[in-house]
């Protein structure tokens, strides 16, 4: 990675206060839901009603999926990959074209092309349905390189940033435990249950949080936790986490977060207002935490308390 370091090691105050300045030309296109939405609405006049499958019902759960396996929910119409290992071929429902396993690979392709190297990262992000966690209405573009819109002011995140951001926290390794704060339809929170052994993921909208659980529900992810709560506190009582995913961008990194970050593990987040860059912090040890500036990028507030 070419990232330019900051001082190493830095106090704890010096991640907290001081947000800096990128030093990367974008590599992501920064997209605003705004944008996205305008976009959309002449990409769905393009299209037109090209998604045939109905959504499953939304509505209260556990927060908890269950594990990959053969049961789609009978209302989708597409098969998707997480699936694919164990059903039946009998049993394998039509494909609609525009949401189908060739269209999702071609995405992967082109974020492959954007500079994402690990194939464990594509791999997951080959195997998540995106379309899955898209209203109806945008479905047939769930493998456009965008964020779009998915309700409440917030976005679904681009495939590239995700991707992207998930192959900075690992850096090649095995991740144990991950939390991420932002949950929003829960498309990177199944991206990370794909790739660590326990994901925990935050959201502080409530509609949005019955949402990514209604979307996760058929996918079954036994691995996955869902909580509704303002995440710049954190889970304190799963830390420590050796990943730390942040999907909305704060003024800096919450301090809860960085304590609440194992030894020698990596959180990521977009830090700024209307500049933004991505951050990654590593902690050194107990009271030493190193910083790094990464892309541009463009993602939705980070905001205190719940909704
Ligand atoms: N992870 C999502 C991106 C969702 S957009 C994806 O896979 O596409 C970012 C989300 O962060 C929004 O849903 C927003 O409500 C949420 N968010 C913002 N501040 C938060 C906070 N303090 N705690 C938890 N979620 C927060």
């Amino acid at each position: 990675m070419s990232d330019k370091n900051r001082t190493f090691p830095l106090p704890l105050s010096s991640v907290v206060d001081k947000p800096q300045k990128p030093v990367f030309s974008p590599v992501a296109t920064p997209q605003t839901a705004t944008q996205n939405a305008a976009q959309n609405a002449a990409r769905s006049a393009a299209l037109g009603a090209a998604h045939a499958g109905g959504r499953s019902g939304a509505g209260a759960g556990t927060g908890m999926a269950g594990r990959p396996g053969p049961t789609a929910s009978p209302s989708r119409s597409h098969t998707y990959a997480l699936e694919r290992a164990q059903a039946a071929p009998a049993a394998a429902p039509r494909q609609n074209p525009l949401v189908s396993e060739a269209v999702r690979r071609a995405m992967v392709a082109r974020v492959a092309k954007q500079g994402v190297k690990d194939a464990v990262v594509l791999g997951a992000l080959e195997a998540v349905p995106r379309h899955m966690f898209m209203d109806e209405a945008l479905a047939s573009q769930a493998y456009i390189d965008a964020s779009l819109p998915i309700g409440h002011h917030q976005t679904i995140s681009q495939p590239y940033i995700v991707a992207r951001m998930i192959e900075v926290m690992r850096n090649g390794g095995q991740l144990q435990r991950v939390l991420e704060i932002g949950t929003g339809c829960g498309y990177q929170a199944a991206v990370l249950s794909c790739l660590a052994q326990e994901v925990y993921s935050i959201e502080r909208i409530k509609p949005l949080h019955e949402l990514a659980k209604a979307n996760l529900r058929p996918l079954r992810l036994a691995n996955l936790r869902l909580h509704y709560g303002d995440g710049m506190l954190g889970l304190p009582q799963a830390a420590p986490f050796d990943g730390i995913i942040l999907a909305a961008a704060g003024m800096e990194v919450p301090r809860a977060l960085l304590e609440q970050l194992a030894i020698g593990g990596r959180l990521v987040a977009p830090v700024g207002a209307r500049a933004q860059h991505l951050e990654l912090v590593t902690r050194l040890g107990k009271a030493e935490w190193a910083s790094q500036t990464l892309e541009d990028c463009h993602f939705v507030p980070l905001r205190p308390g719940t909704v």
